[in-house]
């Protein structure tokens, strides 16, 4: 053992001697273990303030906020025991790490309303001023990594910044790859989706035109244009380029809701027929002469400005006030809306999966959500509650961090006219998640509701036992890991 352990040592110093630095080369070390060794003293400061600011909330006897901020601290220093213990954790030695208590939450914040209004407003800016601590310190060391040539690392450093403290922090944004469009931030993967969905509009068919007389010309007595494709058969008083621009979005649409929900080309083989009419008085005459209605149902669908009907394939709107990126919208937003109900037939689709999947479709083709189907109503105007869908992102985003969300049993089991705007966003973001993080759970779930399951019973299903709050969790946890 002795001499094993001479030699060692020996061989040591002969290699120390041979690269010939001695003391200096020792002294150089490699940038990485350089910023792992600055990080992991950055990260004991910043634990120390978040505990700092911890016990400040304590104080204002604010629970709740105290146990995000002792959350943090034990995030970046598991050996900072004064956190673990604030958040009920005890040190396991046989596993050599504090393990959290099974039921360990924090109290809830005491005091009167109106306390809570002033102390909740005195902790946010408290809050704001360690935040502003902590991103300078965090900046600092993401700009010695860049000058050190770690990029990736800086990245993850100037993530950090913009998840935990500032989402419009400007230079991590623009370290991490956001763009400036149009007057506001997008992130990278936004930037990547838009033009996806951009390259599938674009290569999407365009249709044959139609030239011979239809039966809704014989009904109307006009000639609209038309253009037949694979899936589609369009009729309007728009101009062939805007026709073959509303069966490449429609066709788009086609394909992405057909990727989504797995149907065979089979299941979905009749032609959707869409009438774009232009003027609200056109469309008058549409429902007059060419759609088989009672007198009394008449008043009713003039009214609506465009509907789509699942029994007849049809999708009829017209233009009127809105602008044409409007009417792509719709066509997009209807098509989706006629694919899910061709796949559920059975039953109604919850309003949730049916407007969460269209705005899904909008979004990625045409970074857009102007259709809102539960005011009986579509197209834009002053009136639409939804914010830009350029915002949803990070809206969404927000409302995971700071647990504003509606509840995600709320969101599924609402009615169409019942869904508000933070909960449409919620069902955006849920199919999404759904589609990207839970593929094979998204098809189980599809195919439980149309074996006529109720939502919660099938959600069950799909996911082998995690109810509705424990998938509401899964996705606040998915969302915030997209910062
Ligand atoms: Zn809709």
């Amino acid at each position: 053992m002795a001499h094993l352990r001479l030699g060692v040592g020996a061989l040591a110093v002969a290699w120390v001697a041979a690269i010939g630095g001695g003391a200096d080369a020792q002294a150089k070390k490699d940038p990485k273990d350089e910023l792992a060794a600055r990080w992991s003293a950055a990260a004991k400061r910043l634990s120390q303030r978040h505990a700092e600011l911890a016990k400040k909330l304590v104080a204002k006897k604010m629970h709740e906020l105290a146990w995000e901020e002792w959350l943090h601290a034990a995030e970046l220093d598991p050996s900072n025991v004064e956190a673990e213990r604030a958040l009920g954790r005890t040190f396991d030695k046989s596993k050599s790490a504090w393990v959290a208590a099974a039921a360990a939450k924090p109290k809830k914040n005491e005091g009167t309303p109106s306390e809570l209004k002033i102390r909740a407003k005195e902790c946010a800016d408290e809050r704001l001023a360690a935040s502003a601590k902590l991103i300078d310190e965090i900046e600092m060391l993401a700009r010695w990594a860049e000058s050190q040539g770690l990029k990736e690392p800086a990245k993850d450093l100037w993530r950090r910044i913009l998840r935990d403290y500032d989402s419009r922090h400007e230079p991590a944004l623009l370290a991490t790859g956001s763009q400036f469009i149009d007057g506001r931030w997008v992130m990278p993967d936004d930037v990547a989706r838009h033009a996806e969905g951009k390259k599938r509009i674009d290569d999407s068919a365009e249709g044959d035109a139609v030239s011979e007389a239809s039966e809704l010309d014989k009904k109307l007595e006009w000639k609209l244009v038309k253009r037949r494709s694979a899936h589609f058969l369009l009729e309007g008083m728009h101009s062939d380029d805007e026709m073959k621009e509303l069966v490449r979005c429609c066709e788009a649409a086609h394909a992405q809701v057909c990727e989504a929900l797995r149907l065979d080309a089979g299941a979905v083989s009749a032609r959707i027929h869409g009438v774009f009419m232009a003027e609200a008085h056109h469309f008058d005459v549409f429902i007059d002469r060419a759609v088989d209605l009672r007198e009394n149902d008449r008043a009713r669908y003039k009214s609506l400005g465009g509907y789509a009907s699942s029994a007849k394939l049809l999708i009829a709107n017209y233009q009127g006030e809105n602008s044409w990126a409007d009417v792509k919208d719709i066509s997009v937003h209807m098509t989706a809306h006629l694919l899910l109900d061709q796949t559920l037939k059975t039953k109604p689709a919850p309003a949730w999966l049916r407007e969460g999947l269209a705005f899904w479709c909008t979004e990625r083709l045409l970074v857009s959500a102007f259709t809102e189907c539960q005011r009986n109503k579509t197209g834009a105007s002053d009136e639409r509650g939804l914010p830009d869908v350029r915002d949803w992102p990070k809206e969404v985003r927000e409302a995971a961090v700071h647990g504003t969300a509606p509840p995600l049993r709320a969101v599924m089991l609402s009615d169409l006219g019942s869904l508000t705007p933070p909960a449409m966003m919620k069902a955006w973001s849920l199919v999404d998640y759904l589609l990207t993080d839970q593929r094979e759970k998204f098809t189980a779930f599809l195919g439980a509701l149309k074996s006529g399951k109720e939502q919660e019973e099938a959600l069950k299903e799909a996911f082998g036992g995690p109810g509705i709050e424990e998938v509401d969790a899964l996705w606040v946890a998915s969302v915030k890991a997209k910062s």
